[in-house]
C-alpha cells in the first residue's frame, strides 16, 4: 500500500515524501483510514511501530478540513504523553508532518519554568501536546482551557500506569468535551488500562501491531557457547574482540 492510497492530501503526501517515508508502516495502513472516519480507536502498538504517525497525520488532515469552520487557534486536539522526551518528539513529527499545514501546536511539560510554555499558548493554537501533571497545573491557573477539544489522543497509557498518572488521566478526561474522538495506545493492556478503555472510549476500533524485530540484513549473527561464569564471559568476548580487530 502506498499513502496516496489512504486519500491523504497533497500537503501532506508532499511533507512525507520531504521525509523520505515511501510507504505506511502497518499501524499507519490500519490507523489512518479509522481516525479519518472520526471514529475512537485503541491500538495496541509500542514506540518504533510509526504509531505517531498513526495519529498525527489522520489529526492534521480532519484539522484542516474543519479549518474554515472551527474557532481559530483554540485547542482542538489533546495530546498527553507520559514523559518530556515523548512530548518533544511528537511536537517533532507535529512539524514534520505539518510543514505545508498552517496548525499550531504547543509542546507542555514539567520540571522547565513555565514561563515560555504559557506565552505559546497564549499565542494560540490548535494541538496541544502535554505530560499531565503540567497540563493539570497550567489549566488550574486559567491558561488552559479544553472546552473545544474534539480529538483526545491518550499514548503509551501502560507506561502512564507505571508512573503512576492514572488518576490525573481520569480527571482530564472528565474535563474534555463528552462528544469528542478519542484514541488510545498502549504497547500491553492491563486491566487497569482496559478500565479507563472501557470507561472512556466509544465502541473504539482495535488494532494490535507486534513489534517489528528484523535484523539489519548486512549484520550477520552467530551464537558463541561459554560458561555462565562472569570471568569467562568476559574472556570470550575479549578472545571475540581480538579476533574482530584482527
Ligand atoms: P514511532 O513509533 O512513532 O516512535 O516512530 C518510529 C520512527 O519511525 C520515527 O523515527 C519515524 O520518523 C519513523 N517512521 C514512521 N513512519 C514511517 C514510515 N512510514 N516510513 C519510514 N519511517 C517512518
Amino acid at each position: 500500500m502506498t499513502f496516496n492510497e489512504l486519500s491523504l492530501i497533497a500537503p501532506i503526501l508532499q511533507a512525507l515524501e520531504t521525509e523520505g517515508y515511501k510507504v505506511p508502516t502497518p499501524i499507519q495502513e490500519k490507523a489512518i483510514p479509522i481516525v479519518l472516519a472520526q471514529k475512537d480507536l485503541l491500538g495496541c502498538a509500542q514506540t518504533g511501530t510509526g504509531k505517531t504517525a498513526a495519529f498525527a497525520i489522520p489529526i492534521l488532515q480532519l484539522l484542516d478540513a474543519q479549518h474554515a469552520e472551527k474557532a481559530p487557534k483554540r485547542i482542538k486536539v489533546l495530546i498527553l504523553t507520559p514523559t518530556r522526551e515523548l512530548a518533544i518528539q511528537i511536537g517533532e513529527s507535529f512539524t514534520a508532518y505539518g510543514r505545508n499545514l498552517k496548525q499550531r501546536y504547543a509542546v507542555i511539560f514539567g520540571g522547565v519554568p513555565q514561563g515560555a510554555q504559557v506565552q505559546a499558548l497564549n499565542r494560540g493554537i490548535d494541538i496541544l501536546v502535554a505530560t499531565p501533571g503540567r497540563l493539570l497545573d497550567l489549566m488550574s491557573q486559567g491558561y488552559i482551557h479544553l472546552n473545544d477539544i474534539g480529538i483526545f489522543v491518550l499514548d503509551e497509557a501502560d507506561r502512564m500506569l507505571d508512573m503512576g498518572f492514572i488518576p490525573d488521566i481520569e480527571r482530564i478526561c472528565k474535563m474534555v468535551p463528552f462528544t469528542r474522538q478519542t484514541l488510545f495506545f498502549s504497547a500491553t493492556m492491563p486491566p487497569e488500562i482496559q478500565r479507563i478503555t472501557d470507561t472512556f472510549l466509544h465502541n473504539p476500533a482495535r488494532i494490535e501491531i507486534a513489534r517489528q524485530s528484523t535484523t539489519a540484513e548486512t549484520i550477520t549473527q552467530y551464537l558463541v557457547a561459554s560458561s555462565p561464569h562472569a570471568s569467562e564471559k568476559r574472556e570470550t568476548l575479549r578472545r571475540l574482540m581480538r579476533e574482530a580487530v584482527d
